[in-house]
This record gives structure tokens, sequence and C-alpha cells, in this order.
């Protein structure tokens, strides 16, 4: 791992969730890096832009719903850079808003580790623009701030931020609140005890920029039935202010024609599914990539096939155990690479819409590694030749993104935000 003496730590921003959101520095480190350390809300596509022996090591939320400690978190760091590894550690939006980017920072300089930092695009500003709501905006808002609506130990009971008298009121001054999706009964509250007028907008964006964006907007008095009907949860972004109400001209993003689409691209070579899936997110779908080059040789079934693609059967089911490589102790399954783990805990959680695959090689791919393709429809970027057909069911054969959109347009598939 890394060259000889101390590795180095870069704490990355990651963005919001939607993988083109990641800052171009940010993409040039995950693509040296010898090891990743990520946690929930990133796009697993950003896992495959890493080399091919890369250890991709997940710290978010388990099956058990517990996060690595952070104690944990920053020993793991500190022991790959000690073995010399250059780590990158990827931090939702920006690792110093609420990122506790502050404090590995600080566990980094105490351990005399080298460490960088890497802003990233916050989702305090880019989760309202993907809702269509400017933070700021010519005479209705003059500035904003961003806020935690979490404070202090749940376990003291003092779980909810209070509003401070002196800070701006919402009617020229745009309020973002994060963390607070979990009490916001309990922040309208307050914000109506401060004074802030019944009338005043807010709206709760739930996984911005992601597939599976919810927005709910309404006023201090009806936005808690109306995210409790909506069912939206954290991690959601809160703003309030006036600048809410731009949100019925200026919702662009749900308006893309693959918004809340979730596709997985899949190649036999990175630069391919890398353009491929480029398109595709340019029509605003979620999209994840993979090809050969992430899979082993051992790993991909012999003779190019695993027999009945059109039943989805698994073949084989591959990769390490989720977590396998926390400890540290498991670097011979290295040849695994990462980023199947993540796309089966993702796809697991919140099925494909579609595949667009290069060749059967590539469909026999997907099922060898777990990844969840059985019902799934398959769109084919270029005809069954001789020694590569496919024993499918017929699908159209898809030369571009916007074929594929037509067709889901047509399939009569709910979209992500409609089902
Ligand atoms: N460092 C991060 C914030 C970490 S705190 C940043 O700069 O964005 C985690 C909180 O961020 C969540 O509880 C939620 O309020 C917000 N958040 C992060 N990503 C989000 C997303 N995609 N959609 C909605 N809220 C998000």
């Amino acid at each position: 791992m890394g060259a000889e003496g101390a590795g180095k730590v870069y704490l990355v921003g990651a963005g919001p969730g939607a993988a083109g959101l990641l800052t171009v520095r940010a993409r040039r480190l995950l693509a040296k890096a010898d090891a990743v350390v990520y946690d929930r809300l990133l796009s697993p596509r950003l896992l495959a832009w890493t080399r091919s022996d890369c250890r991709c090591i997940y710290v978010g939320k388990r099956a058990s719903l517990h996060t690595l400690p952070q104690a944990d978190i920053q020993r793991l760091l500190i022991g790959l850079a000690k073995a010399g590894a250059t780590v990158v550690r990827l931090k939702g939006g920006d690792p110093f808003v609420f990122g506790r980017g502050g404090e590995e920072a600080l566990a980094l300089s105490a351990a005399g580790i080298d460490w960088e930092l890497v802003p990233g695009v916050t989702s305090a500003v880019s989760v309202p623009a993907y809702a269509g709501i400017p933070v700021t905006h010519r005479r209705v808002s003059a500035g904003f701030t961003v806020e935690t609506g979490h404070r202090g130990n749940p376990a003291e009971g003092n779980t909810c931020a209070a509003p401070d008298s002196a800070s701006p009121s919402p009617l020229d001054h745009t309020r973002v609140v994060l963390m607070g999706v979990g009490h916001l009964p309990q922040l309208v509250e307050n914000w109506l005890g401060a004074g802030w007028p019944a009338h005043t907008r807010v709206a709760v964006v739930g996984w911005g920029t992601r597939a599976q964006q919810r927005v709910v907007d309404g006023t201090l008095v009806d936005i808690v039935d109306k995210v409790r009907v909506a069912r939206v949860g954290a991690p959601a972004v809160i703003v309030v202010g006036d600048t809410v109400g731009l949100r019925s001209q200026l919702a662009w993003a749900e308006r893309l024609p693959l918004f809340g689409r979730r596709l997985l691209v899949m190649a036999e070579t990175r630069e391919l599914a890398t353009d491929r899936a480029d398109e595709l997110e340019d029509l605003g779908a979620e999209v994840y990539e993979v090809s050969l080059e992430h899979v082993s040789s051992q790993r991909l079934p012999a003779n190019g096939c695993c027999g009945d693609v059109s039943s989805g059967r698994e073949v084989e089911s591959a990769g390490p155990p989720a977590g396998a490589f926390v400890d540290g102790s498991a670097q011979g399954e290295a040849a695994v690479h990462g980023v199947w783990e993540a796309l089966r805990r993702e796809t697991a959680e919140y099925p494909l819409d579609a595949v667009w695959v290069e060749s059967t090689r590539c469909l026999c791919a997907l099922q060898a590694m777990g990844i969840p393709v059985a019902g799934v429809p398959v769109l084919w970027m270029r005809p069954a030749t001789g020694d590569d057909e496919t024993s499918g069911p017929v699908q159209p054969v898809l030369a571009d993104a916007q074929k594929v959109a037509q067709f889901l347009a047509y399939s009569g598939q709910p979209t992500g935000a409609a089902r």
C-alpha cells in the first residue's frame, strides 16, 4: 500500500449526493487513493472512479442503523496513513459544514498525520437549489444563515435548537436548517413562539439531488402536517423564508426527462461506462457506472455467459460481507472492487429502474457480482453479435441516452418521484 513512509489523508467534500457535484480535485484524488473511507449519502458512482486495487471502506449506517463511532473512524484514518496509504476521507457536502471534518482534522494533526482539505458543494445551498429555491434573491432575501436543528446530547433531552432572538428574521433573510427534520414540530413551535409570522414560507427537501429527492413546501402553519403526510425524513434540508415561493417558477431539476430515475450503466471499459453514464446524468437521472475493468477475471463467468439471462437467476453470490474491510484484516479480498459493495447496498434499498449494458458479458457480470437485476428492464447499447448472443427477451437496442429516456417514458414505469 502506498509509497514508503508516512501516508496522507485528504478530507474531501463529496457534495450532496449527485455524482456530478463532486469537484475536479476530489475526482483526481479518488483516482490516486490507496484507500477511500466513505459514509452514507454518497452515490456509489463515486467509487467507480477509484483504482482497481483501492480499498473502499464504508463507515456509514449499517443494517443495525449504527454508524462507526467517530473515534473509530479517526483511528482508522490514522492507522491507514501510518501504514503509508494515501487516504481519501469522503464526506457528504463540505467537510467543515457540520461534517465533523474539523474533529477529524484535529485528530489527524494530534497524531502527526499529514492532511489536506478539499472543500465540497454543501447541501445547505445545493439541496435548496435542486428544489428551485435560491437562498438569496434581490428584494426577497438579503442573506442566509445555515444552522443545525439538532443541538446537544439527546440523552439530556436537549435535542432541538432554539432560535436565537438576535438572529435575522426570515422576513428578509433565508434560514437554512440541517439535521432538523426529526424535530420539525418543535422547531416550528419555537419559531412561532419567537414571533415569526404564521404565513412564513417553509420548504423541506429530502434526499436533495438524488433520485429519491422529495420536496414539501408550505407555511409555518401547515408544514408539519404536510411533511408527515409526505413522509419526508432525514436527510433533509429545511428552508425558511420567502424565496421558497420562487420554487413554483424555478423547480428546474424535477422537469428533467430522467428526474427520479435510477439507472446502472455497465460497459466493457471504464471509459465507455463513464461517457454513457454522463449522458444519462445530463438528462437528470441518478446513474451508477461499472465496467468489466471493475471485475477481476476470476469472477467473470466462463464462456462469457452465465446461462439464463432472462430469468435474472444469480450465478454466484459474490463479494465479501458488508464491512469486511473495516477491521483492516481483509486486504486479500481487495480483488473485489469496492464499488460492488456500495452498489449492492444501494440497490437493495432503492431498486434500479433499468440497466444499460454493452454486452451479454456485462449483464452476466452484474449478476455474478450480486446486483439484483431480476425483473429490471435491460437496455442494450449495441446489437448482439454472433458470439455474444443474448438468451434474454428481445429488447430494443438503444444507441444513445435520448433513446433510453424515450423508452423509459413510454414504458409506463413510474419515476422515482411517483413511486
Ligand atoms: N457536511 C454536510 C452536512 C452534514 S450534516 C454538507 O455540507 O452538506 C448532515 C445533514 O446535511 C443532514 O441531516 C441533512 O440536513 C443535510 N443533507 C446532506 N445531504 C443532503 C441531501 N442530499 N438532501 C437533504 N439533506 C442533506
